[in-house]
């Protein structure tokens, strides 16, 4: 890499800086990206690829339905190998303590101008009939969809490099500040902006950035087209996102283009190891089967882990970091990612060309995060 002068440094190939090298070079900003590894090989090649509009709270509601219309607005140039399919979710309701949830998932949805069904246990059946009879009923949104995140990242860092952008992958950062990026290899690029979208190395280039690895593991199997129609998952899923301490598995299958099914998932803090834990496996392929008994004659071909970049307070950090005016930080977005990668690109780009974004970008500042380094996550 030639030590060049950009507008615009992204550290990270993965989903988040794809999806912002895909913005600012649209842009017309000069700009470079510069991955260690290759382009999606961090959490994003780990992820589900589940595109799902979320209501933990308004913040979180906010951009994951802003990012879902972005997906959808770039569905027609999707390349193939992205298996971009609106499948929609169904929120999975086991008793009626949780359809009570499901009423109220509802009434936020419809409010909000998501449409929703609600299903009993007999339209359940009908539409999924690999579950389990006796099901309460559940929720369907049918906006959400699913593809698979490294060919979404490859398309939007070749986007960009259409548009001028620059990449350079296999070489390590290992120090960003005053718009000064260096490599390992003692090479310095000058940058007007550095984002940091380093995942959840993140913290390694901006000591005291508030992000925790969060381990999942996730089971792919052999195929069976039309096992399940729609992303699957439990309502007590919210249960095991919300969790902020003890190891936590729920239902989540997805069936993939390829007529496999992706099962997941568990969520993990401390454990720091990208080895499989087969306790966490055990427990998370068995509350799978609960729910689907005939996956016990499915075969599973390959399993694997990664690590979510967790935050105290469940949002991402988008925005300019404290302390140097030069970094921004795109990072800490937990389990919604793949998501809300097209979201957070707009909020950067707004913030850096002094424009108004869709959404207000506040809720997730780095700024707001003053106390969070010191939360107990
Ligand atoms: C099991 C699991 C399931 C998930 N399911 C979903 C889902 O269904 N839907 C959803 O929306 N999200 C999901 N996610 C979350 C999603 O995968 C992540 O939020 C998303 O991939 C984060 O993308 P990123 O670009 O921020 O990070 P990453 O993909 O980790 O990219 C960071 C990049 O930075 C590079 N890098 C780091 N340090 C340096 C350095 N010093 N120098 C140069 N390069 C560096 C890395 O090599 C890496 O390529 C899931 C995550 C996991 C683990």
């Amino acid at each position: 890499m030639s030590a060049a002068t950009y507008d615009v440094v992204i550290v990270g190939a993965g989903i988040v800086g794809a999806a912002c090298a895909d913005e600012c070079s649209r842009l017309g900003m000069r700009t470079a990206v510069v991955d260690q590894d290759v382009i999606g090989g961090g959490a994003t090649a780990a992820g589900m690829g589940h595109i799902v509009v979320m209501d933990d709270s308004e913040a979180q509601f906010a951009l994951t339905r802003y990012s879902q219309t972005l997906w959808q607005e770039l569905r027609a140039q999707l390349p193939g190998d992205v298996e971009y399919e609106q499948c929609g979710t169904i929120w999975v309701a086991a008793d009626d303590l949780e359809m009570t949830e499901v009423f109220r998932k509802r009434a936020y949805y419809s409010q909000r101008g998501v449409r929703v069904e609600v299903l009993g246990p007999d339209e359940l059946a009908r539409l999924e009939s690999n579950l389990r009879k006796g099901l309460a009923g559940g929720l369907l949104v049918p906006e959400d969809g699913v593809l698979y995140p490294p060919c979404a990242a490859r398309f939007l860092i070749e986007r960009a490099q259409n548009q001028g952008a620059t990449v350079h992958l296999g070489a390590t950062v290992v120090r960003i500040a005053s718009g000064q990026v260096q490599l390992a290899n003692g090479t310095i690029v000058s940058a007007g902006t550095i984002i940091n979208a380093a995942g959840t190395w993140a913290p390694l280039l901006t000591p005291g950035v508030a992000v925790k690895k969060r381990k999942g593991h996730l089971v792919i199997t052999d195929h069976y087209p039309g096992f399940v129609r729609h992303q699957l998952v439990e309502l007590g899923y919210l249960k095991s996102a919300h969790s902020v301490a003890a190891d936590s598995v729920a239902f989540n299958v997805q069936p993939r283009q390829t007529g496999q099914l992706l099962i997941g998932s568990s969520r993990q803090y401390g454990a720091e190891h990208k080895e499989v834990d087969h306790d966490i496996l055990r427990r998370m392929v068995q509350r799978a089967q609960e729910y689907l008994p005939a996956l016990a004659q499915t075969s599973a071909i390959r399993v694997w882990t990664g690590f979510r970049a967790a935050t105290p307070d469940k949002l991402p950090l988008i925005g300019p970091w404290p302390g140097d005016s030069t970094v921004y930080l795109a990072t800490g977005h937990e389990g919604l990612g793949i998501t809300t990668s097209l979201g957070t690109a707009k909020i950067l780009a707004a913030q850096l060309t002094g424009s108004k974004c869709e959404i207000p970008s506040g809720p997730y500042l780095p700024l707001r995060g003053a106390s969070l380094e010191h939360a107990n996550v």
